[in-house]
């Protein structure tokens, strides 16, 4: 997400006047676009905030801090951090925008900082271009889960549905500018729902119904944007329409993210997160049922309050009965404000680290397994440059965001290909063209 929105606010900061710099060092306005999600994620921008003091002290530039930690610590950074010129928080981010436009002509009080975390409403934005052939398209904002553990929906608010004709016209100008695989992003993609202006009275669009319209419209206009997929999906609100559509003839690519966290019905209760390990099994079952040579991956996390080793071991065993072709694996960070931040943090740090080397030891012990099956198949792949160790060889990539390096020319480059997989070097496949 905040991928998407800085590829944004570069495209907007262009229009009035700015342009990128070749690096910090030089730069005229820096912006640091924060996240809140874990505390290592907010350590690396204090880290960065010291850098900065020490620059602001050989050479005038502006610093603008933006994004989650803009509107979870507006009083500790305005306190510790005197030198930061504007703090942005997620619902003000056009006024950020027309605030530095003014600074072009010198609009900015340079005693004093901007302070545009109060008030505002989440806009979308219209063009979020990514370099490359792929791009994030967020379709959502917020989330309204509150999974015990999590910042979230503090700091972004309730969920909001992005207008279905601006999803689509982004898509449009995005496929005249190279791109051909198009990302769509939320927190929870399932429970997309955009009721209709006045033009269509009584319209409800739910999320398969919006990927129904981007798919039958693509397709009708034979779009070079031949690939779809999307970030994030809940399993308490994954719905059988979805694999349904799924399962047929379309653009979107067979592959779910469906973060599962952890595998104990004890722990998923007081994570809050509105399903039992068997109803996510039920699940994965009917997915693998209904979508031929689906891809899954998921988000582990480890070292919840109260989890025992007798938790941790059902973690482990729902990972084997899935096989997850890739799990993002975290350990648990107490998040202030959250309902799980005043739990006693009952799982020693050591034992953290020693759980989570075990998830990813069976994570890619299973997905050399899964990979090595894969062999001998033909897929589809989209050309996303060529091999760094071989300048004759192509990199692309899969339906099932996995990498395979093939013989090939530049000009395929930006291109859909077919490739047979042949072998494996580290995680990537080697192949050749079909
Ligand atoms: N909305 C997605 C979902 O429901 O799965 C996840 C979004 S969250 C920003 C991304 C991942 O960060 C989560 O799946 C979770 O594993 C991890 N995460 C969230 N809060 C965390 C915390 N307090 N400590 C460590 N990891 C956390
Ligand atoms: Fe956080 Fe849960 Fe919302 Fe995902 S669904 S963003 S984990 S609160």
């Amino acid at each position: 997400m905040n991928k998407a929105e800085s590829e944004w606010l570069e495209n907007e900061l262009r229009q009035v006047g700015w342009s990128r710099a070749p690096g910090a060092e030089g730069a005229d306005l820096v912006i640091l676009n924060t996240c809140s999600v874990r505390q290592t994620a907010e350590n690396r921008i204090w880290g960065r905030l010291g850098f900065y003091k020490r620059e602001k002290t050989k050479r005038p530039f502006k610093l603008a801090v933006m994004g989650c930690m803009g509107e979870r610590l507006k009083q500790e950074l305005l306190k510790q951090a005197q030198h930061v010129d504007i703090l942005v928080g997620n619902f003000r981010k056009k006024d950020f925008i027309s605030a530095v436009s003014a600074e072009v002509r010198g609009g900015l009080d340079p005693d004093k900082p901007l302070l545009l975390t109060e008030g505002g409403e989440y806009v979308f934005g219209e063009l979020h271009s990514v370099s490359g052939f792929k791009a994030y398209i967020p379709i959502m904002h917020g989330c309204n889960n509150f999974c015990s553990y999590c910042i979230v929906p503090y700091v972004r608010g309730r969920e909001v549905s992005r207008n279905p004709d601006s999803i689509m016209a982004e898509i449009s100008r995005l496929e005249k500018k190279g791109i051909r695989e198009v990302t769509l992003l939320g927190q929870n993609v399932n429970s997309y729902c955009y009721n209709g202006d006045s033009r269509e009275q009584d319209f409800h669009l739910n999320f398969s119904g919006l990927l129904e319209r981007i798919n039958y419209n693509l397709k009708e206009r034979n779009s070079l944007v031949e690939r779809l997929r999307f970030l994030t999906s809940h399993p308490k609100d994954l719905s059988d329409e979805l694999i349904e559509l799924m399962s047929g003839d379309t653009l979107l690519c067979r592959h779910i993210h469906l973060p599962v966290q952890h595998g104990s019905n004890k722990i998923l209760k007081s994570m809050e997160r509105g399903y039992t390990r068997e109803e996510y099994l039920s699940l994965v079952q009917r997915i693998k049922n209904s979508i031929t040579n689906v891809s899954l991956t998921t988000d582990i996390l480890i070292g919840f309050p109260g989890e025992e080793e007798e938790d941790f071991k059902a973690t482990l065993d729902l990972m084997e009965a899935v096989g997850f072709d890739n799990a993002f694996t975290y350990r648990y960070n107490p998040r202030e404000g959250t309902k799980a931040f005043s739990m006693e943090d009952t799982v020693p740090s050591e034992v953290k680290q020693e759980r989570l080397a075990s998830v990813i030891e069976l994570q890619s012990r299973t997905r050399k397994g899964l990979q090595r099956a894969k062999t001998g198949r033909v897929v589809k792949v989209l050309v996303e440059g060529t091999s760094k160790r071989n300048k004759r060889e192509l990199l692309a990539r899969m339906g099932s965001d996995e990498m395979v390096v093939f013989p090939g020319s530049g000009k395929q480059i930006g291109s859909f290909t077919r490739v047979e997989l042949l072998s494996l070097k580290g995680n990537t496949f080697t192949g050749k063209e079909i």
